[in-house]
């Protein structure tokens, strides 16, 4: 019945991935032959499935493996237009560089709320399909006022995780004067788009912004209540990461070139480290070091930086096969980082975590064990989706 808050018992769940080391074995809370109860949006409880309590409604995986949502805490879905020469330009040996979202800026300023809104929304329903129940969203392909404040408009109707990214790249019309257009970001800019945004960030990287720059807008942003986090060190070692960790930015995302200073400040602070491997695929480059990361004792989240230049991809199984394949983590490590390890880039303790009281955000796998997603590439293992207690895939 409409409106009414039913229970459901999710039943015949062969391993059931907690991420919780209380309620199961190994770092992910292991527990097989297990159940879970939905209650409205929340899970209201987890064990085993002989002591599972009565629900209203029952859905059985047979003998699957269940896991948390995915949460991708780096996405750029807000854009008009297409890349794909450009890609496959750089598939025939053109290099990467900060530059090529400008066709994509020019795109987007032409195109209409209407358009923009329902290509987002596709592109989000896609993630939602393939197990993804938490997106954050970025603004950056407008780079005015205008555009960047509809934008993001259209993006807080998407998600409660949206970030003001005004400082993606210099717009070719303030090529000549950057430091004119860092003001406009810090003022008006801000001003216009903090009512839409949870987030702050900025593309701090050799031929976007300077650390001095980054650090300019960083802190406007925190002093309009926006939280902060960056894109970081993807083309080139650089201050962006220390800037990151200086500031209590939640995450510093890319970390493709760290020095080792990096790692020791990453690994003594609250800032995760999000990996997208989908970037490095995407632009033929060498991958992060996940390895050295994770032995110094950094946190690790993984996302898809789901953008039309770099890295094209919804699929957060996807990033996973890539993580486990090219940078070496093990698919536990993998798992853990898509959906907990965003979890914490979001600064959320609601969701990437199956236990009484969390957001009832799970995804049925087709298979018996999550090691699948990195043993089966490129195949679509997701069987039922559910986000807040709703089935949405
Ligand atoms: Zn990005």
């Amino acid at each position: 019945m409409d409106g009414t808050v039913t229970s459901l018992v999710v039943t015949g769940i062969g391993l059931l991935v907690t991420n919780d080391a209380d309620l199961g074995t190994g770092p992910l809370g292991e527990l097989r032959d297990a159940a879970l109860v939905v209650d409205g949006s929340d899970i209201a409880w987890v064990g085993a499935a002989r002591a599972a309590p009565a629900a209203d409604e029952a859905f059985d995986v047979a003998g699957a493996c269940v896991v948390p949502g995915f949460v991708d805490s780096h996405a750029h879905l807000v854009f008009a237009g297409d890349r794909a020469d450009e890609f496959a330009a750089r598939m025939s040996g053109a290099p990467y560089t900060a530059g090529g979202i400008s066709s994509t800026v020019t795109a987007t300023r032409a195109a209409a709320d209407e358009l923009l809104a329902a290509h987002a929304g596709w592109l989000l329903a896609e993630m939602r399909r393939g197990g993804t129940t938490t997106t954050e969203i970025k603004s950056g392909y407008g780079l005015t006022v205008r555009d960047e404040a509809r934008t993001l408009a259209i993006a807080r109707g998407l998600t409660s995780e949206t970030t003001f990214l005004g400082a993606h790249v210099v717009p070719a019309e303030y090529a000549s004067r950057p430091d004119d257009y860092v003001r406009l970001v810090c003022g008006d800019m801000l001003s216009a788009c903090a009512p839409y945004a949870k987030w702050v960030d900025v593309f701090c990287d050799r031929g976007a912004f300077d650390v001095d720059q980054a650090r300019a807008v960083l802190e406007a942003g925190m002093r309009h209540g926006l939280r902060p986090r960056l894109h970081a060190s993807q083309l080139a070692a650089g201050g962006g990461v220390q800037l990151g960790v200086e500031i209590g930015a939640a995450s510093v995302d890319h970390c493709t070139h760290l020095t080792d200073p990096d790692i020791t400040a990453l690994a003594g602070s609250t800032t995760v480290a999000t990996l997208l491997p989908g970037a490095e695929f995407s632009t033929r480059s060498p991958y992060p070091d996940a390895r050295r990361l994770l032995a110094a004792g950094a946190t690790v989240a993984l996302a898809t930086d789901c953008n039309p230049g770099s890295s094209y991809t919804t699929s957060m199984t996807f990033c996973i096969a890539l993580a486990v394949r090219e940078m070496r983590m093990t698919p536990a490590e993998a798992l853990w980082s898509a959906t907990a390890g965003g979890a914490r880039a979001l600064q959320r303790s609601d969701i990437g975590v199956l236990r009484q009281g969390a957001r009832a955000d799970l995804v049925a796998l087709r298979t018996p064990s999550y090691v699948h997603l990195a043993y089966r590439p490129g195949v679509d293992l997701v069987a039922a989706v559910w986000r807040a207690g709703r089935l949405v895939g």
